[in-house]
């Protein structure tokens, strides 16, 4: 009979050693080679990094004066979520960054995805969820890329925040194509009816305030579905937690 406490040594050692050769490998930026701190960029590349600073409370995009809160596509039309937050805007070098942690399975590069995010939800004072949820992949997708990319960045974002993650009362039910290439309106109609939510009743309280966690926002088609799946469910308030955020067209530089 195999004995229960082996696995749980088993971990404890891997874990051990993994800390261990944390301690002890010298790491590389994954910007530029050079010599990097613990967090795997060094300081000019971290520096570089695009940040959003100032950013609409709903959609996460960058606004250009201080005292605006809300930028005037969210005051005309409103998304279905009441929260965003983003980390930094996607462009060089970010796109190679998660580039290489979706196809090239990079987890160093997940980890600074993560890791600005956590700075970021830290940064805005981002209202504090209940639960986080990473925006689901279908499981044939999730089989194909052996790991789902919002499911890692949440459990770290969870883990630094001290906030339970589920990763599994969302699902995406229905198949769905790629979204590179696609427009708005095609990836919306795409999306549409793609994930399924089922909270226990006696739960849902648990999922008053849920932050839904994904890599990047594009046109943010995916995050609406997933928003009013949430709320058919049960759920109140829900934010949306982004590593990268797409800008639209007038805001990038010319
Ligand atoms: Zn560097
Ligand atoms: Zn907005």
């Amino acid at each position: 009979m195999k004995s229960p406490g082996i696995p749980k040594i088993r971990r404890n050692f891997a874990s051990w050693t993994h800390s261990a050769l944390n301690g002890l490998l010298p790491r590389h930026c994954l910007m530029c080679g050079g010599d990097s701190g613990p967090h795997n960029l060094c300081l000019p590349c971290s520096s570089e990094l695009p940040r959003v600073n100032h950013a609409c409370l709903q959609c996460g995009l960058p606004l250009s004066h201080p005292s605006d809160r809300y930028c005037g596509h969210c005051l005309r039309q409103p998304p279905p979520w009441q929260y965003a937050t983003t980390a930094l805007v996607y462009g060089y070098p970010v796109d190679q960054l998660v580039r290489r942690f979706k196809f090239g399975r990079s987890l160093a590069c997940g980890q600074v995805l993560a890791r600005e995010l956590i700075l970021a939800v830290r940064r805005r004072n981002a209202v504090p969820p209940c639960i986080i949820l990473p925006v689901p992949l279908h499981r044939f997708r999730h089989f194909s890329r052996a790991f789902n990319q919002a499911d890692l960045i949440a459990r770290q974002v969870g883990k630094a925040l001290q906030l339970p993650v589920d990763g599994s009362v969302l699902r995406r039910c229905r198949r769905t194509r790629a979204h590179s290439g696609l427009d708005a309106a095609t990836r919306k109609l795409n999306i549409s009816g793609a994930f399924d939510c089922t909270i226990p009743a006696r739960k849902i309280a648990e999922f008053r305030h849920v932050a839904l966690v994904d890599d990047v926002m594009t046109t943010g088609a995916t995050l609406a579905e997933c928003a009013r799946t949430l709320e058919r469910a049960g759920v109140s308030c829900v934010s949306v937690w982004v590593a990268a955020r797409t800008l639209e067209p007038h805001q990038l530089a010319k």
